[in-house]
């Protein structure tokens, strides 16, 4: 992390400026230790010239620019955030989903009804939550800028079902970025997918993707079809479809039907073409050809096919059998 600069302060009323939003002659409070700041804005730029911040008029030893910066950007994100409430308007974010790989849109105005600062919670304090209609807290916004939460507060939101929502400052030009970081949390505790009924973890969603692609050995075209989850990774072939899902892949026009090898006397469900007979054989075979697909953006279609629990299926355990059921409480 470079050097954080003081880049907010407060006027005698309370009232925030960010250094470019402050005038000179005016005058401004560190919003940490009160102290007298002044405005260090020389107009000039160039490699010498820092950045337009305050400075304390004499040295603060025990007054960090990390907290200033905090309390900063956590009150202009609430500030933010109840411009968008109050106009009545979708506010949307974007994540990465670390349950299914996915990317994720997500509105913070959807259930939203107010927006705390330091809401206590007892057990801990959000920098900023997130309340619906019945003054519940349903997501707490952290910042951080030294300290991570602690994993004892993430449990603690995990057990209440409050979304951890995680934004990561690395400058004090962060202080301009306010919806911009709002826009992209680094970490969003939450997945879109539906939760699995036997374990209560978030399903992975399995898309079929049909290629429109060409035969390795003869050339002529080709469809062929392959599952993979919300982020593109491949994951198997038809080897591994349900009966519907092969019927679905061939009234699509993907030839199926059954490989055995000689040598391993492996027998399985694969995509063949139809012209001379090669098969596009399962494991690694497949998923080259499905990257080159990939790659060389040859005409695939996505087909959503349905949500299935990883965490189960390791387990061999399906929601279709019914000793799953004796796993409920
Ligand atoms: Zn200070
Ligand atoms: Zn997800
Ligand atoms: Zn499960
Ligand atoms: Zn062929």
């Amino acid at each position: 992390m470079n050097e954080i600069l003081y880049t907010i302060a407060k006027d005698s009323q309370g009232k925030l400026f960010t250094a470019l939003s402050a005038e000179k002659g005016s005058q401004y409070y560190c919003v940490n230790c009160n102290n007298v700041l002044v405005l260090k804005k020389s107009g000039k730029v160039g490699p010498r010239t820092k950045r337009p911040h305050f400075a304390h008029k004499s040295l603060m030893p025990n007054c960090q620019p990390e907290t200033a910066l905090h309390f900063g950007f956590k009150t202009l994100a609430a500030e933010k955030l109840n411009q968008y409430l109050e106009a009545d308007v979708p506010f949307n974010f974007n994540w990465r989903c670390e349950f299914c790989r996915e990317q994720h849109t997500g509105n913070f105005t959807r259930k939203l009804k107010s927006v705390r600062l330091e809401y206590d919670l007892k057990y801990c304090k959000p920098d900023i939550a997130l309340l619906d209609e019945n003054d519940e807290i349903f997501a707490a916004i952290e910042i951080v800028v030294t300290h991570k939460p602690t994993e004892s507060v993430l449990n603690y939101y995990l057990e209440h079902k409050i979304i951890l929502i995680q934004i990561n400052l690395k400058s004090d030009d962060d202080i301009y970025l306010i919806e911009e970081k709002l826009t992209k949390p680094n970490l969003v505790k939450f997945c879109l997918n539906p939760k699995c009924n036997v374990c209560d973890n978030f399903q992975q969603k399995y898309i079929m993707s049909i290629v429109d692609g060409k035969c390795w050995n003869c050339y002529s075209p080709m469809k062929f079809a392959a599952m993979k989850d919300g982020g593109n990774k491949f994951l198997f072939g038809p080897e591994k479809f349900s009966p519907t899902e092969i019927t679905y892949a061939r009234e699509k026009g993907v030839a199926i039907r059954e490989y055995h090898s000689k040598i391993t006397g492996d027998q399985y469900l694969a995509n063949f073409c139809p012209k001379c007979g090669t098969f596009i054989r399962r494991y690694s075979k497949l998923q080259n050809y499905f990257s080159y697909a990939h790659e060389e953006a040859l005409p695939i279609t996505d087909f959503r096919i349905r949500y299935n629990c990883n965490y189960c299926s390791e387990k061999k355990i399906s929601d279709e059998d019914d000793w799953s059921q004796n796993l409920k409480w």
